[in-house]
């Protein structure tokens, strides 16, 4: 049972969170363990100014040159403990994600959801109840709502729940001329309702599920679940 938790929105800031990652690749269907013999380590090496790729949002790094190999910032190790020492061979990924802003506090998060090895100075995961708009999956009315919009909400149990997307148990899977969920109010200002009253289909009350959680938007707060 979870608290009643107030959604709100996120802002894209006009800049992104660089890193250096290193990791191992992965040419048979391993695990994701240090035991199964996959390796990460992720350093954050700054912000640093986005640049609009097109003319609506979504915003990356501004071009840079690449940072060489023999730069001591890249992570010579494994970042959980195991003492794996990274080769040359492994693979070399300059990192980045985009900074949000909390309209309600201001404060800077971003996505990705923590990892209990993050280094410090890595970027601060928005909590459950964060709203944004996923601009990069497709437009087309099958993703995106009314508002052209692409909406997620972050749930309390941590999964990210699109709720413009198709429901698993839909009625009416594929016929995107309706919305599993029905939503109203401007996610902007936080006062979003997803329900049935609309076009839609008859799977479920308008609740959604995930692993952690069950339970309703409501007048921009997820009902206890
Ligand atoms: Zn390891
Ligand atoms: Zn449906």
């Amino acid at each position: 049972m979870t608290a009643p938790t107030p959604t709100y929105w996120l802002e894209p800031t006009e800049q992104v969170a660089a890193g250096l990652r290193r990791y191992t690749r992965r040419d048979t269907d391993g695990g994701w363990t240090c035991a199964e013999g996959w390796h990460e380590a992720l350093v954050f090496t700054g912000t640093e100014p986005a640049e609009s790729r097109n003319t609506d949002h979504g915003r990356v790094l501004a071009h840079r040159p690449d940072v060489a190999h023999d730069d001591p910032r890249w992570p010579a190790e494994c970042a959980r403990g195991c003492g794996y020492q990274f080769t040359d061979g492994d693979v070399w990924q300059e990192w980045q994600e985009q900074l949000y802003r909390r309209a309600d506090t201001g404060e800077v998060v971003t996505l990705r959801p923590r990892r209990d090895y993050d280094p410090p100075g890595a970027p601060t995961p928005a909590p459950p109840g964060a709203m944004w708009n996923a601009w990069w999956m497709p437009d087309t009315p099958a993703w995106r709502g009314p508002d052209g919009m692409a909406l997620m909400v972050r749930l309390p149990d941590g999964h990210d729940w699109h709720v413009d997307g198709e429901a698993s148990n839909c009625t009416r899977k594929g016929d995107h001329t309706h919305k599993c969920w029905v939503r109203q109010g401007d996610p902007r200002t936080g006062s979003v309702t997803a329900g049935k009253d609309g076009d839609t289909c008859a799977a479920g009350a308008g609740s959604i599920a995930s692993t952690g959680y069950h339970g309703f938007l409501r007048d921009g707060v997820l009902t206890a679940g």
